[in-house]
This record gives C-alpha cells, sequence and structure tokens, in this order.
C-alpha cells in the first residue's frame, strides 16, 4: 500500500514538474493551439492568373509563404499547401484561406527556401509535392534540419550555418540569424537552427525574414544586408506581448527592422492564414497602414496578387 502512494505521489510530482516545463518552454505554442477564428477570412485573389508574365515578380501565396521569380529562377519560401500546420493531418491550426496558388498551378519552381522548422514554415507533405513535381528542386533549410528532409524522403537537401554563403547561378545565397527559435516536438528545442534568407541575383537585393522577434543585432548587420531592394517581413502572430514578443514582432517592430536595414521596400507577411495568437484578423494591415510614409514603403495585400520588383513603389494597400 505505502509503495503505491510514493508510486502516487512520484508520478504526481513528474506530472507537474513536467506540465510547468511544458508551459515556461512551450508557452507560445500553447497560445497558438488556443487560438480560433470567428469564421471571417480575408480571402485570396486570382489578380496572378489575369498576368502575362510573372518574370521578376513575387506574389503571397498565404501565411509565410512566398512565389519568388528573380531573374529567370523560381524561389518558394517557407512552402505550406496544407489544411493544417501540425505534425498530423487531423488536429492543429487549421487555414482559414486557401493557398492563393495551388500548389499544381505552380511554375517549376528552382529553389526553395526554409526559415526554421516549426510547422507553420517547414510542411513535409508540401516539400513531398513539390519534390514530386520538379525533378531538379533544392531545398536549403537551416543548419540542423537536413537530417529531417532526408528521413522524409527529400534529396537536393543543403543546409546552412549562420551566415554561410552559397554561390549559385549567378546567384548570391546567405542564412543569417534572426530572433526566434526551432522545435518539431517537446525535447529538440533549438536542435536546428532558425533565420533568415538573403539572395542576390544579378538585379535585385532580396530577404524573407521567416519568423522573427524584434532584435537590436538587425542595427548590427553587414553592410551587403543594408539597403535591401525587398524583404519580406513578418508582421501577425504577435498578441498576447507578454507571451509573443520574444517570438514574434508586431507592425511597429516590423517597420523597425525596415528602418534599420534602410530597406527600399517591405511586404508584411505571417498574417491572415492561420490562427496562431490573438490579435483581430485586420488589426496588422490596418497598424502597417498608419505607420506607412513617403519614407516608409510597406505593403501587404490580400493574398494572390502580383508585385513587380521593377516597379515596388505601391504603399500600404487597404484590405478592409
Ligand atoms: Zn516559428
Ligand atoms: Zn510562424
Amino acid at each position: 500500500m505505502n509503495i503505491f502512494r510514493v508510486l502516487l505521489i512520484g508520478l504526481a510530482i513528474v506530472s507537474l514538474g513536467l506540465s510547468m516545463y511544458i508551459y515556461s518552454e512551450f508557452k507560445s505554442l500553447l497560445n497558438t493551439l488556443d487560438s480560433r477564428g470567428d469564421g471571417e477570412n480575408i480571402g485570396v485573389s486570382n489578380v496572378w492568373q489575369q498576368q502575362e508574365s510573372l518574370d521578376n515578380s513575387f506574389t503571397w501565396i498565404g501565411h509565410a509563404t512566398i512565389y519568388l521569380n528573380l531573374d529567370g529562377v523560381n524561389v518558394l519560401f517557407d512552402p505550406i499547401f496544407s489544411e493544417r500546420s501540425s505534425p498530423v493531418s487531423f488536429i492543429g491550426p487549421k487555414r482559414i484561406i486557401p493557398p492563393a496558388i495551388d500548389i499544381k498551378n505552380l511554375p517549376k519552381i528552382d529553389k526553395v527556401f526554409i526559415s526554421h522548422n516549426h510547422y507553420d514554415h517547414l510542411d513535409i507533405p508540401s516539400l513531398r509535392q513539390l519534390q514530386e513535381r520538379n525533378e531538379k528542386i533544392i531545398f536549403y533549410v537551416p543548419m540542423g534540419d537536413q537530417k529531417l528532409l532526408l528521413r522524409k524522403g527529400l534529396s537536393n537537401v543543403r543546409e546552412l550555418n549562420w551566415w554561410d554563403e552559397i554561390v549559385d547561378k549567378n546567384f548570391q545565397i546567405v542564412f543569417f540569424p534572426v530572433k526566434h527559435w526551432s522545435a518539431r516536438g517537446f525535447f529538440d528545442k533549438k536542435a536546428s537552427l532558425w533565420g533568415g534568407w538573403y539572395l542576390k541575383s544579378n538585379n535585385y537585393t532580396v530577404a524573407h525574414f521567416g519568423d522573427t522577434a524584434y532584435d537590436d543585432r538587425f542595427i548590427k548587420f553587414p553592410e551587403f544586408m543594408q539597403n535591401l531592394d525587398l524583404a519580406f517581413i513578418p508582421i501577425g502572430s504577435y498578441a498576447p506581448r507578454e507571451v509573443e514578443m520574444e517570438h514574434h514582432v508586431n507592425p511597429e517592430e516590423a517597420v523597425k527592422i525596415y528602418n534599420d536595414l534602410n530597406i527600399q521596400y517591405a511586404y508584411g507577411i505571417h498574417w491572415g492564414t492561420f490562427f496562431l495568437s490573438k490579435e483581430d484578423l485586420y488589426e496588422p494591415p490596418a497598424l502597417i497602414k498608419d505607420l506607412t510614409s513617403e519614407d516608409v514603403i510597406f505593403s501587404t495585400s490580400q493574398p494572390g496578387i502580383p508585385f513587380y520588383l521593377d516597379n515596388l513603389n505601391q504603399v500600404s494597400i487597404p484590405i478592409k
């Protein structure tokens, strides 16, 4: 009898300890699971379908997924086309809008860049479908994630450390650090890296910031990352602040990054697609609109609208 009591108390202590650990380490994740939409959604546009050419343009597909044609090379950042951002297909945050461009309607994709391994950025089913459709596709991932992709049957995977540089077909590719973290499960926190991708083609410099909180380090970024032509910066998943400020920038901080790096044109991503936090659906674009001026050219739009790189001067587009 006594031994059972001891075991029971032991089990209770272990469970309590584990719950406290999970809560403190994964407050942000729990915030995600707790978030529910109210049925309202921003919809998607099909303007991309009406264009003669998507050469040197980008289109937001939803969440952090961007299709970019850069001097003839077709690139996807953080592709997720699945119904849910989750390790399993039947539970987890569900998308409230479809991908603006279906995976089967994409042109041949040459390169995929993954910012970190959270499920809303690294979606294995999407990567598998992309590989099936594009034999020569190359996946660029943060250091530590290559083995995951290989284990899931993907090939042509390159992993980069922070500030590593690859030159490929006149492209300069650099993986840079941001303030965030990584994890696929409960016991692999920060086991692989997290960051953003810098691309330089013959004519343009572009960066995708993945997921990031604000960090002073952006001011001290090397010279080549100053004056970017175009940057994709997250503007959603920031509420409540006390939970999210260590993980995700709010629109004001996104504009701070824009200013710190003297970016020419920024486009806000990571909102309106999955309910991952508590801000109102239309708050990120509304706040961005209030923060833009002649000197701050920071835009966002409904997914599915192509923006052409030689004409990046549109100010923030009203969503609602
Ligand atoms: Zn993340
Ligand atoms: Zn995210």
